[in-house]
């Protein structure tokens, strides 16, 4: 099989982890999420997590500079040359624009973005679940609700990049994990 390098973009709580997983079993390739990195380097107390912490729980994004560094130093390890799952980045334009720019250097554009799709009070009822399973520190209801307006103002925009790549499809996220798997299979199809 051709390599795979698919993007999921989509709210926070809109099930791009769970679905990524999925994906990383079916494709055999490693997903890249750079929020699960960030967290790595918050709990290892590095430099970059030092530097992240105090904004993540807040909710803000961390800076592009220091994002873009870490996602194109996983991107050139061994086992994201057969493809990956983007889970998380790019999250600005900036981001989305070096990504472009790393991949075309290298000759291996992305092949899909997969936007997921989901109302905001679905997303907050489904962060505020999260809290309680996983106490993740930015899931309070404050933090919540300025992940969405962050990712409305500055993450949505890219939908619009990918589909004038012409390799956007939107994906409906309500519905059970299985149902959400299937339609992104046949938008991967
Ligand atoms: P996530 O697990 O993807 O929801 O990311 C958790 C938090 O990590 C975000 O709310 C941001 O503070 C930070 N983060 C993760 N990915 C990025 C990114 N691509 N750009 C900026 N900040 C990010």
């Amino acid at each position: 099989m051709t390599a795979r390098r698919l993007l999921l973009l989509g709210p926070p709580g809109a099930g791009k982890g769970t679905q990524a997983q999925l994906l990383v079993e079916r494709y055999r390739i490693p997903q890249i999420s750079t929020g699960d990195m960030l967290r790595a380097a918050v709990a290892a107390e590095t430099e970059i997590g030092i530097q992240a912490k105090a904004m993540m729980e807040r909710g803000d994004l961390v800076p592009d500079e220091v994002v873009i560094g870490v996602a194109e130093e996983r991107l050139a390890q061994d086992d994201a040359q057969r493809g990956f799952i983007l889970d998380g980045f790019p999250r600005t334009g900036a981001q989305a624009e070096a990504l472009d720019a790393l991949l075309e250097r290298l000759g291996t554009p992305l092949e899909r973005c997969v936007a997921l799709t989901l109302d905001e009070e679905e997303i907050v009822s489904r962060l505020l679940k999260r809290a309680e399973i996983e106490g993740r520190s930015d899931d309070n209801e404050t933090a919540v609700r300025h992940r969405i307006a962050v990712y409305q103002e500055q993450t949505e925009p890219l939908v619009a990049h990918y589909e004038a790549q012409g390799i956007l499809r939107r994906v409906e996220g309500t519905g059970s994990v299985e149902e959400v798997a299937k339609r992104i299979e046949e938008a991967l199809g």
